[in-house]
């Protein structure tokens, strides 16, 4: 009898680990829902990449009873494109993943009653399925609320702009949010005459076309751009901030620790937790001027370190999986000695959401990757914004020019952030009585975030209009 078999909704990750992690984090909060609803992630997966990482696979172990996952067949390298931005490889291996995922969806429908499809953004082109076979759509972006604002903005620009967004003198105007500059603009639209370009336009048309929006952000946050994402009559989609979605930290952390009691030895807010994301990489003379400007700053540094690369995104689908050999042997000759006694320097991997939780930390040089900044923003911990890729450029502007929770590093005019620059931000974060300010407003940011996870709090509000959205299927 249909009415006996249980009520699923089938979520979709793309490849790399934050993404897989955030909508992961999210289908637990799907299965909390009054409705008792069961989840099955059917996850794609990239050959020879080395995905999923031990990271990923991790988090999949700690997953309730009423969360299942299938790893879908792995899509090889001749089916992608060589050479491919990251951002267009992990699309097209959702989209080639599409036979499988259909495949597996028939197979539930005989044990499950299938309402919908959650599809990570970049794994947009699996909504077709929802249409094919009754399902609601929604789309998952584990980005910010600027985000998004720019993807349903971003027909009318290109409409309206001739030439490149990078060479218009005023700074762009998206709906609800600060100022950007051109340039600042997310990495897919800084060359319009790509593929990449033309396929993210396309994937923000797309977008309206979905049943709901589900972004990883909260009003307190980004006043701004959600009040105009969740404005009646806009034409949109109903766009759902169920955020903060944050990691809870369980996880293979144990085998981390080193990290933990080194913190355990440090006074209060005294150590800087450095850190590019998941496979963010600096090239090596930038890897050197980081290093010596650490050493510089006098400051204790917990620092993340990875091989370098010319390509700041090199190791973002094979995560922490060692490609470039042992990054300690790319730093300068005798760092790791002279600064024995002021910083650890960590290969590949540290457990970040314990991490930013110890007391022992007073500050984060990030990439401004959206699930760093949150679980900066959960601890109360101020940032320094080190932006590589992605729409990090933007959530840089924001963080340090709108909210003013972050300084940002300045490049010289070659693009490079010399030591000096690293030491004095580091310094001016930590201790200049006239940054105190940053300090404080990041704390009070953490107070309304943790309030917004209370029991009454807003986003068990936002998670039940889900909820009613969902039932109507
Ligand atoms: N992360 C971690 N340990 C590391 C590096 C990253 O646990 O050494 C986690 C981090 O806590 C966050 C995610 O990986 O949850 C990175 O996501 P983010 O959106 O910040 O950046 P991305 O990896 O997408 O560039």
């Amino acid at each position: 009898n249909e009415m006996e078999k249980p009520t699923r909704v089938v979520v979709i990750p793309s490849p790399g680990f934050s993404h897989v992690a955030s909508i992961l984090e999210f289908a637990k909060r799907i299965v909390k829902l009054p409705n008792g609803i069961h989840v099955t992630l059917l996850i794609p997966t990239i050959a020879n990449n080395g995905s999923p990482s031990e990271a990923s696979k991790a988090i999949l172990q700690s997953l309730p009873s009423t969360i299942n996952y299938t790893f879908l067949p792995p899509i090889h390298d001749q089916e992608l494109p060589q050479e491919a931005p990251i951002a267009l490889t992990a699309q097209i291996a959702v989209s080639r993943s599409v036979p499988s995922i259909r495949h597996a969806l028939m197979s539930l429908t005989s044990t499950s009653r299938l309402v919908a499809i959650v599809a990570d953004l970049f794994g947009i082109d699996a909504l077709i399925l929802a249409k094919e076979m009754n399902l609601l759509s929604f789309v998952y972006c584990p980005s910010t609320a600027m985000t998004l604002s720019f993807c349903f903005f971003l027909p009318k620009l290109d409409d309206t702009v001739i030439g490149e967004f990078k060479e218009i003198s005023e700074p762009v105007r998206i709906p609800g949010c600060v100022p950007v500059p051109g340039r600042d603009l997310p990495n897919p639209v800084q060359d319009r005459n790509s593929e990449l370009y033309r396929n993210f336009l396309q994937r923000c048309k797309q977008l309206r076309f979905a049943d709901g929006i589900l972004v990883n952000s909260f009003r307190e946050i980004e006043p701004g751009p959600i009040r105009e994402l969740t404005e009646e009559g806009r034409g949109y989609p109903m766009v759902y901030p169920v955020g903060p979605i944050i990691q809870n930290g369980s996880g293979n952390e144990t085998k981390f620790d080193q990290c933990l009691t080194w913190l355990d030895n440090h006074v209060p807010n005294s150590v800087i937790y450095v850190c590019f994301g998941s496979g963010g990489t600096l090239s090596q003379d930038q890897l050197n001027e980081l290093a010596m400007g650490l050493e510089l700053s006098g400051k204790k540094f917990l620092w993340v370190i990875r091989a370098p690369s010319e390509s700041a995104n090199a190791s973002y689908l094979s995560g922490n999986n060692n490609n470039g050999g042992d990054p300690l042997r790319f730093l300068p000759s005798g760092f790791l000695d002279r600064t024995k006694k002021q910083g650890l320097v960590v290969p590949l991997w540290a457990p970040q959401a314990q991490i930013l939780n110890h007391h022992a930390i007073g500050g984060f040089l990030t990439h401004c990757g959206w699930n760093s900044v949150l679980e900066g923003v959960m601890n109360g911990v101020p940032l320094i914004a080190w932006p590589l890729f992605a729409e990090q450029k933007m959530s840089a502007i924001f963080l340090s020019e709108d909210l003013k929770v972050a300084l940002r590093v300045k490049a010289n005019e070659n693009g490079l952030v010399e030591r000096e620059e690293v030491a004095c931000v580091i310094r001016r974060l930590m201790e200049d009585e006239e940054y105190r300010e940053i300090r404080r407003r990041m704390q009070s940011l953490k107070n309304v975030a943790t309030e917004s996870l209370q029991e009454e709090g807003s986003q068990n509000k936002i998670l039940a209009q889900f909820a009613v959205h969902l039932m109507k299927n």
